[in-house]
Parts: C-alpha cells; sequence; structure tokens
C-alpha cells in the first residue's frame, strides 16, 4: 500500500491536504492526473445510470441544507458512531474498531459515549441559536427533499430514480487507510423510487440494482475475485434501513466497503412530509426507495489498489498502472525520438494536434530519453505511446507502443487516430 500512495504523490494524483502547513487529518487533495482519473468515474458513472436511461433524473443540490431537513431524517439524533478515550494517552477511537486496550499505548479505556459525526457550522454572521447548520453527511437527503420538485416539473411515473454526484462531509473519530475513511469525500447516489411493496415485491428491484452496481464496478475494472456482498445485520443496521449489503473491495489492508446498497422502505420520504399521487389509479401513497451509494475516493483507491502492476522489462524493473482504457487519466503520449532535432519536434508536433482534435487528453513529452519516458507513461497508466523518429520523416509512419506488453507496431500517420480510438473504446 506504501508503495501506491507514494506513487499517487509522487505522479501528481493525490497530494496530502494543506500539505505545507503540515497536513490536515482525513483530508486530500487531488492532482492534475487525479482530477481526471476521479472525472473518468463520476462521467462513466453518470453517462450510465443518467444519461443512457430515461427513467433516471440527475441533480445537483446544495451542501448546506435547513437543520430542520437533518432532524426530520434522523441524523440530528442517531448518525453517531461510539467513541471511547484512552485514560492515559488521550487518544480517542471508535469503539468497534478496537479491542479494549488503547492501541497506541496500551492504556485503559473509558466507557463508549455517542458522538454526532455531522460537521456543525454556523450560518450568516451572527453567531445566535438557531444559526447552526451542518455540512450534509450524505448527498441522499438532497434527492429526498427535491422529490416534490421533481415531481411537480416532470411527472415521472413510478418507478423512476433521482441521481446526484456531490460532496458529503463526515467528522469520523479516527480517518484513516489513505482516502478510504475521510472526513470530506465525494458520493454518487441514486434514490431509485417504487410503488409501496406487496410483502417481498422490493427483492426484484433490489436484486436489479445490486446487479447494476456489480456491473458497474466491473467496468471501471475492477476484478469481480476481489468484490465482496457483505450483508448488514442487527445493530449495524442504519436507523432507515430494512436490508443493507456492503460491497467490500479486497484492499490490502482489509476488505472493506466502497459501495453501501440499502432498501431504506419509505422512511425518508415519510419522515419529510412527502407523497406521490397517482394519476392512474388515483391513489396518494408514500413510495419506497432503494439506494445504491458510491463512494467516489473509495473506488479510487480500490482502482489503484487493482491496477498497480510491477513486472520487469527490457532487464528493468518497471511499475506500470493497468487502467482500463476508459479509466486511464491519459489516453495517448505522443514523443519525438530526440528532443534536438527540429524536424522530429516538429512532426510530433502535428501528429500530437491532430490526435488531440479526435482524443482527449493527450500528453506531449521530449524530455529523457525514450526508454525513461516509456517509464514514465507506464507509472501514470497510459495504455498508448506513439513515437515519431526518422522513419517517420521518410514515409508518415509512426510507432505505437502497447503499455503492458511492450510491443510496438508501425502505423500510417493517415490510420492512426482511428487506430487509437478503436483500441481505447475498445
Ligand atoms: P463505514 O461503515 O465504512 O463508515 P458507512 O456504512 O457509514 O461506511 P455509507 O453511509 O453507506 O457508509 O456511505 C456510502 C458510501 O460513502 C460508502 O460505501 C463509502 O464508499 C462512502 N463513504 C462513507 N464514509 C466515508 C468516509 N469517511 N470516507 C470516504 N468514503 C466514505
Amino acid at each position: 500500500m506504501e508503495k501506491i500512495i507514494s506513487l499517487t504523490k509522487r505522479r501528481g494524483f493525490i497530494y496530502p491536504g494543506s500539505e505545507i502547513y503540515g497536513g490536515l487529518a482525513g483530508a486530500w487533495d487531488y492532482g492534475p492526473l487525479g482530477i481526471l482519473l476521479k472525472n473518468n468515474i463520476k462521467n462513466y458513472w453518470w453517462n450510465r445510470f443518467v444519461l443512457k436511461r430515461d427513467d433516471i433524473y440527475g441533480i445537483d443540490a446544495a451542501i448546506l441544507m435547513n437543520a430542520k431537513v437533518w432532524e426530520a431524517s434522523g441524523h440530528a439524533s442517531g448518525f453517531s458512531d461510539s467513541l471511547v478515550e484512552c485514560k492515559k494517552c488521550h487518544h480517542r477511537f471508535r469503539s468497534d474498531h478496537i479491542k479494549d486496550k488503547c492501541p497506541d499505548c496500551g492504556g485503559n479505556l473509558t466507557e463508549e459515549k455517542q458522538f454526532n459525526m455531522m460537521f456543525k457550522t454556523i450560518i450568516g454572521p451572527v453567531e445566535e441559536t438557531g444559526a447552526q447548520i451542518y455540512l450534509r453527511p450524505e448527498t441522499a437527503q438532497g434527492i429526498f427533499v427535491n422529490f416534490k420538485n421533481i415531481i411537480d416539473t416532470f411527472h415521472p411515473k413510478l418507478p423512476f430514480g433521482v441521481a446526484q454526484i456531490g460532496k458529503a462531509f463526515r467528522n469520523e473519530i479516527t480517518p484513516k487507510d489513505f482516502v478510504f475513511r475521510v472526513r470530506e469525500f465525494e458520493q454518487m447516489e441514486i434514490e431509485y423510487f417504487i410503488k409501496p411493496p406487496k410483502k417481498n415485491e422490493w427483492e426484484k428491484d433490489f436484486d436489479y440494482w445490486l446487479k447494476q452496481i456489480h456491473e458497474f464496478l466491473e467496468e471501471i475494472g475492477l476484478n469481480k475475485k476481489n468484490i465482496y456482498d457483505r450483508e448488514v445485520l442487527g445493530k449495524d443496521l442504519s436507523h432507515y434501513s430494512k436490508k443493507t449489503i456492503d460491497i467490500d473491495y479486497n484492499f490490502p489492508f482489509k476488505k472493506d466497503e466502497i459501495v453501501g446498497f440499502a432498501y431504506r422502505t419509505d422512511f425518508d420520504l415519510k419522515a419529510h412530509g412527502l407523497d406521490y399521487y397517482d394519476e392512474e389509479t388515483k391513489e396518494r401513497f408514500i413510495p419506497h426507495v432503494i439506494e445504491p451509494s458510491f463512494g467516489v475516493d473509495r473506488l479510487i483507491f480500490a482502482l489503484l489498489c487493482e491496477v498497480f502492476e510491477e513486472d520487469e522489462m527490457g532487464g528493468e524493473k518497471r511499475i506500470f498502472l493497468k487502467f482500463k482504457p476508459n479509466m486511464a487519466p491519459i489516453k495517448v503520449a505522443v514523443f519525438p525520438l530526440l528532443k534536438n532535432k527540429p524536424d522530429l519536434v516538429k512532426k510530433s508536433r502535428e501528429v500530437y494536434e491532430m490526435i488531440k482534435k479526435e482524443i482527449q487528453p493527450v500528453m506531449f513529452d521530449d524530455n529523457g530519453n525514450i526508454g525513461k519516458r516509456y517509464r514514465r507513461q507506464d507509472e501514470i497508466g497510459t495504455p498508448y505511446c506513439v513515437t515519431i523518429d526518422f522513419e517517420t520523416l521518410d514515409n508518415n509512419t509512426v510507432t505505437i507502443r502497447d503499455r503492458d506488453t511492450g510491443q510496438q507496431e508501425r502505423v500510417k500517420i493517415l490510420e492512426l487516430t482511428n487506430f487509437l480510438k478503436n483500441a481505447i473504446l475498445e
């Protein structure tokens, strides 16, 4: 895991938050390659679940919401973890994450007490009672409070869903494991509304969505042998859920949740006093809801663990990220064989501009020798490198090198963009 974390920093994927001031626990910044990867995941999700479907509406609700939302949803009173403190070193821990002694110094622990995980803040210029609000701990409530707006403007028939991607904040007692447990993160959530089910009718929707989640995870490049369903039972089940399955990924530190999947019944709409009028049956009722909830940061981390590879090529050790082309931050890199030959550089620039018109992002690199450039692209997972050499000047062909095999192929410049497009869309 240390190797992955150090690569992400060295190559501009993820930096520790506020680093020059000593950092801030549970906060990480995404660098130029990290944001490309993050956007690949978010855009793929949005296309798959919103744009390519007719039954899901996308929204982007405000992070700041009226405090009454969190009272109604049960978060103000119930969104807490139980906390213990070491009597000796005063470090604090989530009691379900540790045994009966302090993991840092072996000291005795206090009794458990409940700790609400919502960040509080004050709205407006005066710190008076009533001005306190929360940073949202999940995006879901932004969807529920817009349920009536969606009905009034689009008149959707059940079943239908509302999707949102956005930041969520939780004052985690012990942020840890890189971007796995952080205090500021991003979620991609769908609330899928169904008619109030007779008996177990909801199970078919539940099974359908579970399958959709698994398909998505494999499409972005997670191997199904590393993905596990774990039903959440007993006291671990959230206050709103009748059935929850956590979808876990086999991280190097342990198997843990990347997607939460819950049948939330009619809990939330009922709590907000919202309902649905069925024009066909002339009935008024409260829909039930199935919720797949994806954590963007945990997906990024899982994907980095999945694609991180080490091997030997040409007698040298190398690290490469075996991203599927759809997730690779940079799709193609273009190099002149030699930096100090103006003809090669000029031709490379032309080829670079030509590819860039149809494929983005493409990187131009003329720094260091060609072997080093290949290694640099391998480390960030660029699937194809195009090199312009002396033969290019004679016959308008270039070499294309495949990241995973290191093999090179000569292709005509005229056919290059199509060749790359096919290879990347594969
Ligand atoms: P955990 O049990 O690990 O604290 P949770 O069950 O509280 O997680 P959910 O409320 O189901 O998590 O949130 C849905 C998704 O949001 C999670 O599957 C995860 O991907 C993401 N998520 C939740 N909390 C965090 C966090 N502190 N840091 C990063 N991602 C998070």
